[in-house]
């Protein structure tokens, strides 16, 4: 199919100071939880987004000098030529597909603990960051930075510059956001200099322009120099001299870069989840830096609609549509606009399980795609799949995320599929959770399975069909996979931490039952040791409906799981918001008569709440009895014509939407597959012990 006109100002080629950007996509630096530990499944990852069309692909945080070390976050590093090397690997594939590649070069200052490489960290005043979030915690403080600190700062910038050239790279950052070493002399909290990087805004600036300065003079005219930069709280900040210090930094540095990569100041607001933020929520923030500067600017959204990146575009708010979730989601989601294909994107639901990989310090994962992070690993290309080994046909029971995932990958692999569903309604859980606050956009993967399995003749999908294991041995296909979701407990929770003590009760609820149309009585408390969205998102919901919701957990924070995904900070505003009391380091340990008694986590003292209706969001079982009964008579089964019965998503073992999605993919890529060639490749850094 043909692009539509519409879209052409997205294919226009743009100047980023000596190279030019093939397209206006730009993939942004993020974090991808592949180190220089892992170098070639970091290239085929990003070789892959090369592959899908963008214009420019960037690699995440790469570490300039062994003083910014961020484990065990996976950071990148560029120290030796052993590292020069194994960024070469992803240069080198993204130039295959004509793409550019963009270096984060990274200092992080006061907000790193240098925990392996024990040098005292840096940082303008001596000022720590010291974060309310355990994965940033730590008990060693920076050194307040010398004059010849700064000397060797700048020194390790354009010698990380020179390696990146070396290595290939065709734009090089400079990075003052995020709480990082350039953006600690922007900010007057952390830095209180009486020199001359310090007090005015344009002492202040000083080090990010000599920075600048002295990486261009690196790259010798061979590659962009690039300033990313994080402007909300200077943009809150009013200036004597312009609207804001955001306004007075930019203009001070107007036309220092060759592009202007432009952000937000923290995890959870320049990486919003959808459940508290919509497309496009940097704008308000942002949509001065263009006035400012005649140099291109790059920034991000979670863009996923290619007209609402023309607008960006066309109202003069960006040059270049940065991507970092979408450029996950689908790393070809250029090419799908080029070739008039929008449709077939598959649109980033904004859940950040991606962020959370970076802080669990693993390679990417992604909901709605489970081959990101795979591509050199397992070999799974996000486009293409093998052909089906055998002429079997395959029933799936159960249309929700696992199920409806491994009959496309199984339908594009043309195996005759057929998905049997209980519910009138496909999409499992889907159905009941994307009608919650906020979840509406985790819609997205439900919508794109159904709309490409629509154009699947050899899917054939069964509504309103509860199947029972004579049923299925009747149907006789040759696989039999079980997708069947799994199901809430009444379970209460021990001071071992594991669920334990059945609690049942006409008032005593789980999320099915909410789902099913249960419609608790206040008071109501919500009883979380789930810990991820589900208590937080019903506590929402039920204080719509009914005044008196009350939420208890054992954690220390609501939804405590969900600082890994950025939302946690927004979950306490939403909860305080709806009136929802919070009781945290508390565990249930009695209902009766209308009231609930607790005891702390860690003292056991007692407390009491009224209680009419308590909601248990706790542990979760498989559906598993159907499996069970079929592969109880493996003779029924081989009458049958049933050569194998398999579990993927919840009926094998319960937990999130994507693991869900990547059980029902790798079920599919793995039907029929030599078992030889199962497992995954194991990556090695590229290094020579000397
Ligand atoms: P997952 O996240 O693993 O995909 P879900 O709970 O979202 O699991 O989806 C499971 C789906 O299986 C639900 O839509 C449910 O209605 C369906 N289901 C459960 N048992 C049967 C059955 N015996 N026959 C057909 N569909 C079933
Ligand atoms: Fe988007 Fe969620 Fe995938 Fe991240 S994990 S790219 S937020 S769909």
């Amino acid at each position: 199919m043909a692009r539509n006109p519409r879209y052409d100002i997205l294919f226009e080629p743009v100047k980023i100071g000596p190279v030019t950007a093939r397209n206006r996509f730009y993939a942004v630096p993020h974090a991808a939880g592949m180190t220089n530990a892992m170098p070639r499944m970091r290239a085929a990852f990003r070789e892959t987004k090369a592959e899908g069309g963008w214009g420019v692909v960037c690699t995440g945080y790469v570490s300039i000098h062994p003083s910014s070390d961020d484990a065990p976050l996976p950071f990148a590093t560029l120290w030796d030529e052993d590292d020069v090397r194994s960024h070469a690997l992803m240069t080198e594939a993204v130039h295959r597909h004509g793409a550019l590649a963009g270096i984060e070069l990274w200092h992080g200052g006061g907000s790193v603990m240098n925990r392996t490489t024990r040098t005292p960290p840096l940082s303008p005043s001596g000022t720590a960051w010291m974060a309310t979030h355990v994965n940033f915690m730590g008990n060693q403080r920076p050194k307040m930075m010398d004059v010849d600190d700064i000397r060797e700062l700048l020194a390790w910038q354009a010698e990380a510059a020179r390696k990146a050239r070396r290595a290939g790279f065709d734009i090089v950052y400079v990075y003052a956001g995020m709480g990082y070493l350039p953006y600690e002399f922007l900010l007057p909290e952390w830095n209180h200099r009486t020199d001359a990087y310090g007090g005015s805004v344009a002492n202040r600036v000083r080090i990010v322009r000599e920075l600048l300065e002295v990486t261009r003079e690196a790259v010798a005219g061979q590659c962009a120099v690039a300033l990313r930069i994080s402007l909300e709280e200077l943009r809150a900040r009013p200036s004597e001299r312009a609207e804001s210090e955001a306004h007075e930094v930019v203009a001070l540095l107007a036309e220092v870069p060759d592009l202007w990569d432009v952000k937000l100041d923290s995890s959870p607001t320049d990486c919003a989840p959808s459940r508290f933020a919509a497309e496009g929520s940097h704008e308000p923030i942002i949509d001065f830096v263009k006035k400012v500067t005649r140099k291109p600017v790059v920034g991000v959204g979670r863009f996923t609609s290619p007209d609402a990146m023309v607008g960006q575009i066309r109202r003069g708010v960006l040059d270049l549509i940065g991507a970092a979730r979408p450029s996950i989601a689908d790393p070809f989601l250029p090419r799908k606009i080029d070739e008039g294909r929008e449709q077939d994107i598959r649109e980033c639901i904004g859940c950040n399980i991606c962020i959370s990989s970076w802080h669990d310090s693993v390679p990417v994962r992604c909901t709605q795609n489970p081959t990101i992070g795979e591509e050199w690993r397992r070999g799974w290309h996000p486009e293409r799949i093998a052909p089906a080994a055998s002429s079997g046909s395959v029933l799936i029971v159960g249309a929700g995320p696992a199920g409806l995932e491994c009959a496309l990958a199984l339908g594009r692999r043309g195996y005759d599929v057929s998905v049997a569903e209980a519910e009138e309604e496909i999409g499992g859980r889907l159905r009941f959770e994307t009608r919650l606050p906020g979840l509406a956009s985790w819609g997205r993967v439900l919508d794109w399975r159904r709309g490409q399995l629509e154009r699947l003749s050899n899917v054939a999908i069964y509504r309103g069909n509860l199947l029972t294991a004579s049923e299925i041995l009747e149907l006789g296909n040759t696989h039999v996979v079980i997708a069947t979701g799994a199901r809430w407990a009444r379970l209460l929770y021990s001071p071992l931490e594991v669920p334990a003590g059945r609690l049942e009760g006409p008032h005593v609820f789980t999320p099915d039952d909410i789902a099913a149309g249960a419609r608790p009585d206040a008071p109501v408390v919500i009883y979380d040791f789930d810990n991820y969205y589900m208590g937080s998102v019903l506590a929402e919901h039920l204080a719509r409906s009914v005044t008196g919701v009350s939420y208890v957990t054992p954690a220390g924070h609501a939804s405590a799981w969900a600082i890994m995904s950025n939302e946690q900070p927004q979950i306490h505003r939403a909860l305080a918001s709806a009136g929802v009391t919070l009781h945290t380091l508390s565990r249930v340990t009695a209902f009766a008569d209308g009231e609930l008694t607790l005891a702390h986590q860690f003292t056991n003292a007692v407390t009491r709440l009224p209680c009419r209706s308590l909601v248990i969001i706790g542990a979760r079982f498989a559906n598993d009895a159907l499996h069970a009964e079929l592969t109880r008579e493996p003779a029924a089964l081989a009458a049958a014509g049933i050569s194998s019965v398999s579990r993927i998503g919840d009926a094998l073992a319960p937990g999130a939407i994507v693991h869900a999605v990547y059980s029902g993919h790798r079920f599919a890529r793995e039907l029929d597959a030599d078992p030889a060639s199962l497992g995954h490749r194991r990556d090695a850094p590229l290094a020579r012990l000397s």
